[in-house]
């Protein structure tokens, strides 16, 4: 609550958020537990990358959308954190996975130019003990290949569940899948989990992208970093052409970002991927 007196001597007083807001976030809790009941409204969107010099399609990102009945259709930058607040998130991400598993099954491995699919994990995933083996539990009944899935985990995430993360890579690193780091250099880079941690893949976050237009030699010094710590670097959020040959000028390995595709329905992510064979 916040009151604020204005010159007439009348109170204006603001509560932290307004009816509105309050309505819209109730809203969407509901339509996250419906989602979870009728998981046919739980949408794969999939987001193609690049190699950076061939521009073959190498892989994609998994990113989950909701077509609500009555909310539309939504985006995650509006119901992520609803999800982790409400606990919901768990549900979500054994969905996304098991919906993953479902797609890559329908490409037979032979034909298929990508190295796997990754999808995007939460903080609260590592605040169960077992999700490791949930995860994997998931993977095996679906009858993938663990290679053929990647997982991408924030550097926030990392930083707040660091033992757990830890023990979940170390433990599925070892059947093959792959894991990223994501959103680096968005504010929290963390040396220790780079150095200490299993990642295959670090994912320069859009911003580090846009920001170093302006010095494209700390990018290839970054990138340098990375390599030589055994990471494939992949860039995040590429828009132009000129951001396009400033990351193959810094021997970045991928590329994900508008230039090349959207976020993509995923009849259409097939097709793509059935012409690129
Ligand atoms: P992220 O994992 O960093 O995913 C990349 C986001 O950047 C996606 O937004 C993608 O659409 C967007 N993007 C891709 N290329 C460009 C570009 O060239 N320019 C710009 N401006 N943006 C680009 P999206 O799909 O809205 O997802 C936002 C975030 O929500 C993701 O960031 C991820 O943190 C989270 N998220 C998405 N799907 C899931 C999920 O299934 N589970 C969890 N826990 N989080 C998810
Ligand atoms: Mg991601
Ligand atoms: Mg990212
Ligand atoms: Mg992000």
């Amino acid at each position: 609550l916040e009151i604020k007196m204005l010159r007439n001597k009348s109170l204006i007083i603001y509560t932290r958020e307004s009816t509105v807001d309050h309505e819209r976030k109730m809203n969407i809790i509901s339509a996250l537990r419906e989602s979870i009941k009728f998981t046919e409204q739980i949408l794969v969107y999939y987001q193609p990358i690049y190699d950076a010099k061939t521009e073959q399609l190498v892989s994609a990102e998994a990113l989950i959308r909701i077509d609500d009945l009555h909310l539309g259709f939504l985006k995650p930058d509006e119901f992520i954190t609803l999800a982790e607040q409400t606990g919901l998130i768990m549900q979500l991400t054994q969905i996304m996975l098991a919906k993953v598993c479902r797609f890559i099954k329908q490409i037979p491995e032979e034909n298929s130019p990508l190295s796997h699919i990754a999808m995007n994990l939460s903080s609260e995933d590592f605040e169960s003990k077992v999700i490791g083996k949930t995860l994997l539990d998931i993977i095996e009944q679906e009858g993938v290949k663990p290679k053929r899935i990647g997982f991408e985990i924030t550097e926030s995430v990392v930083l707040q569940s660091y033992e757990t993360v830890s023990e979940v890579m170390v433990e599925l690193s070892l059947k093959k899948i792959a894991f990223a780091l994501d959103d680096f250099g968005t504010g929290y880079s963390n040396l220790r989990a780079l150095i200490d941690l299993p990642y295959d893949y670090v994912k320069l976050d859009k911003s580090v992208i846009h920001a170093a237009m302006a010095k494209p030699s700390m990018l290839l010094l970054l990138t340098e970093m990375l390599q030589k710590m055994g990471k494939c670097v992949i860039a995040e959020g590429v828009e132009t052409k000129e951001q396009l040959s400033m990351v193959r000028s810094a021997g970045i390995e991928r590329v994900q970002g508008y230039y090349f595709s959207k976020p993509l329905e995923e009849e259409v992510f097939r097709d793509l991927i059935l012409q690129a064979k």
